[in-house]
């Protein structure tokens, strides 16, 4: 293994591309990946992967708005969440009550969590915006640390605790490195940092480093039921990475502005058209706002839609689209492209 500080060491770049438009926002990621890394007591809160819905206020709450890098390029100090508040503390539940009753009559207790919760990743889930009926709309956006080109919690890291991996631009924290300053936590403008604090040391995820180095996709992306993750080097012409995000240009960094060169990209969802009072749809009226998509995706993402739409009426009319065969992705195992150009047999 090699690994660097710097990230322009000039070598290979492992990349995820994520269809919005095929997420059903099952969570099966999340868990996938919180069963197989992320037990431990101080990161009960933390989710390397989480799926949020979009508009909403995401996990941790507010997380567009802070952190990231100035205008010269300088890491900017942002805010560390607060566990209550942001991340939202996990909840308990009461199990034992409830399996202490079971078999005992009629007044069985309700599971429930022992106290009232206030926030948790998935408070504002399927709440959206816009009018029902015609304009209500919202859509899941996965996400996981993005293996920044340029990553601000690489940079942000006194002790020199995070390392892009040379080989393949894995970002890693090394724990015996890190003394929880949590500069990291406060630079990440994606959130995608978090601190255990019964360890006093930060965590994130580590794009499955041990299943990629045996040839196998990450969890999150090799059980999604909705087929949407595809898993590659960003620089293989072979591969479903460099034929989405260079070849047909569907698949778009999520918030590009930020300036960190985010690795994990996104093929925008398009949405259903808006219909008036009478019900009727007006098809030049996309449900989700254009302006949302943009302050999410920049703003190429129009393009990256319009692509999108005219394949998707090419192979309405029965002829051949490439894009379109990959996005269905009919064949799985072709969405996973991975270490020494070896393609994952199921
Ligand atoms: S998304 Fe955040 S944690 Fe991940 S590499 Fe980029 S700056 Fe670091
Ligand atoms: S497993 Fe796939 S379909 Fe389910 S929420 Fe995650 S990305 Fe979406």
């Amino acid at each position: 293994m090699t690994t660097t500080r710097t990230a322009d060491a000039g070598g290979r770049q492992l990349a995820m591309v994520l269809d919005l438009n095929k997420c059903l926002g099952c969570h099966t990621c999340t868990i996938a990946c919180k069963k197989l890394w992320n037990r431990d007591a101080g990161a009960a809160y933390a989710y390397w992967n989480n799926v949020e819905t979009q508009p909403g206020q995401g996990y941790p709450r507010r997380w567009q708005e802070t952190g990231g890098r100035t205008a010269t390029g300088a890491v900017k100090r942002g805010e560390i969440p607060d566990l209550d508040a942001d991340y939202g503390r996990a909840w308990t539940f009461n199990h034992e009550q409830v399996r202490a009753q079971v078999g005992a009559g009629a007044h069985k207790p309700w599971l429930r969590p022992d106290a009232p919760p206030t926030w948790g990743p998935n408070w504002d889930e399927d709440h959206g915006a816009g009018e029902h009926p015609g304009t209500n709309h919202y859509f899941y956006l996965p996400r996981l640390c993005n293996h920044c080109t340029h990553p601000a919690c690489l940079d942000a890291c006194p002790r020199r605790a995070i390392t892009k991996r040379g080989e393949d631009g894995i970002v890693l924290v090394d724990q015996d490195r890190c003394h929880g300053y949590r500069f990291c936590v406060e630079a990440c403008p994606y959130k995608k940092v978090f601190f255990d604090p019964e360890r006093g040391v930060a965590n994130k995820c580590i794009f499955c480093l041990p299943r990629i180095e045996e040839g196998v996709a990450p969890a999150c992306a090799r059980q999604c039921p909705g087929r949407l993750r595809f898993v590659g080097y960003l620089d293989d012409p072979e591969g479903p990475i460099w034929k989405l995000v260079e070849k047909w240009k569907v698949a778009l960094p999520l918030h590009p502005e930020y300036g960190l060169g985010p690795n994990v990209f996104y093929v925008p969802p398009v949405g259903p058209v808006a219909f008036d009072r009478a019900g009727r749809l007006v098809d030049d009226a996309p449900r989700i706002p254009g302006a949302l998509l943009e302050s999410l995706f920049g703003s190429r993402v129009h393009e990256a839609l319009r692509i999108v739409r005219d394949e998707r009426a090419r192979r309405r009319r029965g002829e051949a689209s490439e894009l379109m065969d990959l996005l269905i992705a009919y064949d799985w195992n072709a969405s996973f492209r991975l270490p020494a150009g070896t393609r994952e047999v199921l």
